[in-house]
Order: C-alpha cells, then sequence, then structure tokens
C-alpha cells in the first residue's frame, strides 16, 4: 500500500517505518504496510460541521506576497491568514475558492507558486461554479412561485458546497483549475470597469429616483439579460448554428418546467411575470446585487465619491468583488472582503448579515475577525485534537 504518512513500525511484518497512514475516510484512517498487505482502521470521531469562510483575493494576495517576500503584505492580514491556515488544517474551518479566485491569480506574479498556495489553504475545496449557482437559484425560485409557495428563498449550503467540506480532509488534494482570461486582460477589465462606473456617478447626482425604484430598475435591467440572451440563442439556433445549442440560456431552463404543450410565446409570457415576481427579487444573487447597486448610487446621490481619483481606487474591484460576494456569501458563515465593500454590505439597505446570517469582516474589523476564530478554536475538543494528531500528525 502507498503510505501518504508513516506512523511507525507494522505490528505485521515487523518492518521498520513502512506502516502509516494510507488514506482519511469519513469515519476512519486506514492504515496499512508499504511492505505486506496487512492494514488496519483507526477511527475518526464525527466532526462537528465545519465553519465556511469566503476569503476574497485582497486576502489571499496579501498572504502570498508576504510568503514570496516577509517584508511585504499587510501584517494585519497575515496574522489572520495564519490562524484560518491553522484552524482549516485542524478540520474546523474551511476556507473554499472560487473561480474568481482562479482568475485573480492571474493577476500575480509566479503564479504556478500562487495557485499551489492557494490550493493548500483550500485544501482543494471549491464552491460551485458561478453560472450553475445562478441556474440553480433562478430555477428554485421559479419553482416556487409556479407552485404558489412562500417567496422568501430557503438558502441551502449544498447548493454551493459538497457535503465533503464537512469531512476530515484527506491526503491529495484537488487541483485547482487554471483557465481563459489572461492576468493582465482581467487587470485591464477591472480598471474600464471601474471608470465606466464612475462616469455614472454626475449624472447619478441630478436624478431623483429612490431607493426602490433603482433597486427595480436593476431587476428590470437583470430579466433584460435574460430575456436578451434567450432571443439571441434561439436565433442562432434557428440558424442551425450547433454552437449555440451548447449553452443553454436560463430561460430555456425555465420553460422546461413549464407543462408540455406550452408553446413558446406563451412560455414567454409566463417568464416575464415571474420576473416582476416579489419571488425573482428575492433571488439571493440578484437581491444583494441590486440592493448593492442601488446603494451605492443612492450614496452617491448623498455625495458620497465626490473626487474621481479617490473613488476609482475604492471602487477599482467593486464589479469583481460584488459577483463573489453576491454569489456565495449567503453560504457562508463568514466573509472577509475589503473595507469600501464591507462598508457598503453594512449598509442598512444591503443588510448583507441580516439577511443571509453571514459575518461580514474586513481588515477595519479586524478584532471582531479574531474574536470569531477564537470561538471556533475554542470549540475544537481533546477528542478532536488527539484524531487530528493520529490524522496528520
Ligand atoms: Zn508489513
Amino acid at each position: 500500500m502507498l503510505v501518504a504518512r508513516t506512523v511507525g513500525n507494522c505490528p505485521s511484518c515487523g518492518g521498520e517505518q513502512c506502516f502509516g497512514n494510507v488514506l482519511i475516510e469519513h469515519d476512519h484512517i486506514l492504515r496499512g504496510c508499504g511492505r505486506c498487505s496487512y492494514k488496519s482502521y483507526y477511527p475518526l470521531p464525527l466532526l462537528p460541521r465545519k465553519k465556511v469562510l469566503y476569503l476574497d483575493q485582497n486576502f489571499f494576495s496579501a498572504a502570498f506576497r508576504n510568503k514570496i517576500d516577509p517584508t511585504k503584505g499587510q501584517p494585519k492580514i497575515i496574522e489572520l491568514m495564519e490562524r484560518i491556515k491553522y484552524l482549516a488544517a485542524s478540520q474546523a474551518l474551511t476556507v473554499p475558492l472560487s473561480s474568481v479566485h482562479e482568475s485573480e491569480t492571474r493577476q500575480w506574479e509566479r503564479r504556478k507558486e500562487a495557485l499551489d498556495f492557494l490550493k493548500i489553504t483550500s485544501r482543494g475545496h471549491e464552491f460551485e461554479r458561478e453560472y450553475k449557482l445562478e441556474r440553480i437559484q433562478v430555477l428554485k425560485t421559479f419553482r416556487s412561485w409556479l407552485e404558489n409557495l412562500n417567496s422568501a428563498y430557503i438558502v441551502d449550503q449544498k447548493e454551493a458546497l459538497s457535503e465533503k467540506v464537512h469531512e476530515w480532509d484527506g491526503y491529495v488534494f484537488v487541483d485547482v483549475e487554471s483557465d481563459r482570461v489572461s492576468g493582465l486582460e482581467e487587470l485591464a477589465r477591472k480598471v474600464s470597469s471601474a471608470e465606466n462606473l464612475v462616469a455614472l456617478f454626475d449624472e447619478w447626482r441630478n436624478e431623483s429616483s429612490t431607493f426602490h425604484e433603482d433597486f427595480l430598475g436593476e431587476l428590470e435591467g437583470q430579466a433584460k439579460i435574460y430575456l436578451r440572451a434567450h432571443f439571441e440563442w434561439f436565433k442562432a439556433a434557428a440558424q442551425g448554428d450547433m454552437g449555440a445549442l451548447l449553452s443553454t440560456p436560463i430561460i430555456e431552463h425555465m420553460r422546461q418546467q413549464l407543462p408540455k404543450k406550452t408553446n413558446l410565446e406563451s412560455g414567454l409570457l409566463v417568464c416575464r411575470n415571474f420576473f416582476k415576481s416579489e419571488h425573482f427579487a428575492k433571488v439571493p444573487l440578484h437581491s444583494i446585487t441590486c440592493r448593492t447597486h442601488a446603494t451605492l448610487k443612492h450614496e452617491v446621490m448623498l455625495g458620497a465619491y465626490v473626487q474621481r481619483d479617490k473613488a476609482l481606487v475604492k471602487l477599482r474591484g467593486y464589479y469583481t468583488d460584488l459577483d463573489h460576494i453576491a454569489h456565495y456569501a449567503p453560504y457562508c458563515d463568514a466573509i472577509a472582503i475589503d473595507n469600501a465593500m464591507a462598508e457598503l454590505m453594512k449598509k442598512p439597505s444591503v443588510a448583507l448579515s441580516e439577511n443571509y446570517a453571514v459575518k461580514v469582516f474586513s481588515l477595519n474589523t479586524a478584532d471582531d475577525f479574531h474574536a470569531w476564530l477564537d470561538e471556533i478554536e475554542a470549540s475544537i475538543t481533546d477528542e478532536h485534537h488527539e484524531a487530528l494528531l493520529a490524522a496528520y500528525g
């Protein structure tokens, strides 16, 4: 057997230092000998559910900068990261990655090392892909609207994370995928999106819309994106473009939920009505995104972000950061994001913590973040400590 961690001599053949842990399964460690076929099972206690933490790329990049050059990186972040890594290794906390982390990493130097670093911290755990989560949330809400059920969205962590994250981690971490856009492209996209955003501010300052009107306007914009994507897809499919058929738009998935005899026109009408419903407004991804956009607009209307240069720096990561938060925060116990985003998430019109029972931390609230980590650390029992030693040394 391939021994991943040697624990001593083999009790069967007596071979020296060839007996140890082969693999970890949910309630035991399989132990075996590298020389004979002897094996045994070491029982593991049931783990309490791990706390789920979403760390945005600011934390990862500061910690990585420090790793390659210990004089760089922000000390407060480094300190937090060390504790986070310890608690993740202790199986009390999990810090899954998202596809966003991978694309962000491309902006860093020494990319290969950066990806390895992410892999070790996350211990190979990943959130569901964004497009899948979006589809899951919209379809679930659509079904509950069709069945006249309550409009409140019941967040189920299994939508975003495999239950495996709550088990004892194995020895081999899955590979973090690397993909698509180059780092420079990503950086350029960020800078130009912040410029486009800040360019709207003068116009906003002259508007007198209410928050609710703006929120509904944002939602309507999202519905239009869905309808346009469906229209384009339908047109391409009608022209025999087989490539288009590979990615089915959300509306098509929605239409499949309707009775078989429903024709295209009435199916689309049902979808349009759904987009105007209270249910659609409560799809977590859209609710968070649209609330935050409308909140930012009202902050601007009330006189915030007057200095263009400062606004550009502060909001440089706005779209990407909001995208992570809106997809993943509802499934987490806590998220750690940059100060500007954390401030927005705490505005009463967003109220992320209250709406989704998730703690929001940033460097400005590092003490609260430490206190939360203290609580997790204190929850580790002696039995748990002993099992950690047996499993990982
Ligand atoms: Zn042996």
